[in-house]
């Protein structure tokens, strides 16, 4: 008999990281199978057609469920202290699958405004076309959030900390309003992982991932994840096994790999992180510096109660608008200019001009994303390397 882990024990996050929703084949592998497999065969017609309905528990169809995206399922699941996780295709097709999922025509959803730029464009663009109508308010300031309720307010969503600003949002005062108006509180966890942030202990009702980030970590396949109570995932699942955005077993087999080092992972990119933030707040050229780890932070009080460390993104305004912003990109020779995170690599982003390039100017200044400003994704690289590379063009 192969051990389980009980994870009903008090097990540290590493742990669970490399052990929880394990499971092992006949043939007692340490590793975790890939199953390939887009299909399952069963012993007879009459089970086939209980497996169908449900009646008997077990795999039909890699649409529906797969025993290695299963495992990435349980072991997500253990390090959010969620009852069930959902695994999908990428990180916006959780979102579309806990918005459809959820919301019907003629509900409507307070958002952040300093969420991810894909999602404002799913919610402005795809889903109004089908009746739900979102509003948007600062993520630091719950009463705009109170005040933004309407009799049809379903869901409030928003992401902490947010991209590239790293604002950090009250999650425990946003969930007070959630629960006052019987709306669900979901929040993106992509830039914390469970690691350093469970937003379900502070009042989240669901958590949404793109995996493509850090659980992965090494920039390799996409992937995300909807995680909550069973009873909140039910319409979530089934959205996802009849459209099809789910997540591939080779992408599932990925990230289990990636999670065994989520923890290391994330302690070196906050430590390589700390140490970038207080560098560049020494740099006569550099006007600001936004990370959450910083005493200077707006919110670094609270951010400390709700995570363990700043994170691994660091953002900071040049002097000199965009040219000089351009400039620092520009003059690296290692860091890679792309708009990804979450890599071993560190990357360099220039969000006025890309990113966020399609929303208004006045929508950006709003935000407070300058074109100054520049976001760095923290990688394991040695620090003083990473330095070394942004000083040149900061000279
Ligand atoms: C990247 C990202 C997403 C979207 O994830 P994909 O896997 O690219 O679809 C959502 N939220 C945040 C915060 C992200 O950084």
């Amino acid at each position: 008999m192969p051990k389980t882990l009980d994870t009903k024990n008090a097990y540290e996050l590493e742990t669970l990281a490399i052990r929880a929703g394990t499971k092992r084949t006949e043939f007692n592998e340490h590793s975790e199978a890939l199953f390939l497999t887009s299909s399952f065969v069963f012993d007879s017609a009459a089970q086939a057609a209980a497996r169908f309905i449900g009646q008997e528990p077990g795999y039909t169809y890699s649409r529906f469920t797969n025993p290695t995206v299963t495992m990435f399922e349980e072991r997500l699941a253990a390090l959010e202290g969620a009852e069930q996780c959902v695994a999908t295709s990428s990180g916006m097709s959780a979102v579309l699958a806990c918005v459809m999922g959820h919301l019907k025509a003629g509900d409507h959803i307070i958002a952040s405004q300093s969420v991810f730029g894909s999602i404002i464009n799913l919610f402005n663009n795809v889903i109004k076309k089908f009746g739900v109508e979102t509003t948007y308010v600062s993520a630091t300031n719950p009463a705009e959030w109170q005040a933004a309720i309407k009799p049809n307010t379903r869901m409030l969503f928003l992401e902490t900390p947010s991209n590239p600003l790293t604002e950090v949002a009250d999650m425990a005062a946003i969930a007070a309003v959630a629960k006052s108006c019987g709306a669900l509180l979901v929040v993106d966890n992509c830039f914390c992982t469970p690691i350093l942030q469970r937003p379900l202990d502070f009042g989240a009702d669901i958590v949404i991932h793109s995996a493509t980030k850090y659980l992965d970590g090494q920039g390799r396949v996409l992937g995300g994840a909807v995680l909550g109570s069973k009873k909140n995932m039910e319409s979530v699942f089934q959205f996802l096994r009849i459209t099809g955005p789910t997540m591939s077993a080779f992408n599932a087999w990925v990230f289990l790999k990636g999670m065994e080092t989520l923890k290391i992972r994330m302690d070196a990119h906050s430590a390589n992180a700390m140490q970038l933030a207080q560098w560049l707040e020494q740099q006569p050229n550099v006007a600001r510096v936004y990370y959450p780890g910083l005493p200077s932070h707006p919110q670094h009080e609270l951010a400390m109660r709700q995570q363990k460390t700043g994170g691994g993104i660091v953002a900071f305004e040049v002097k000199g608008g965009k040219e000089a912003a351009w400039r620092v990109i520009d003059n690296t020779q290692m860091l890679s200019i792309t708009a990804n995170l979450g890599d071993t690599r560190t990357t360099i982003t220039h969000p006025a001009s890309t990113t966020h390039a399609r929303i208004t100017p006045e929508a950006r200044a709003a935000a407070g994303i300058s074109d100054g400003v520049i976001r760095i994704g923290v990688g394991l690289e040695a620090v003083s390397d990473i330095q070394a590379d942004l000083a040149r063009g900061l000279k």
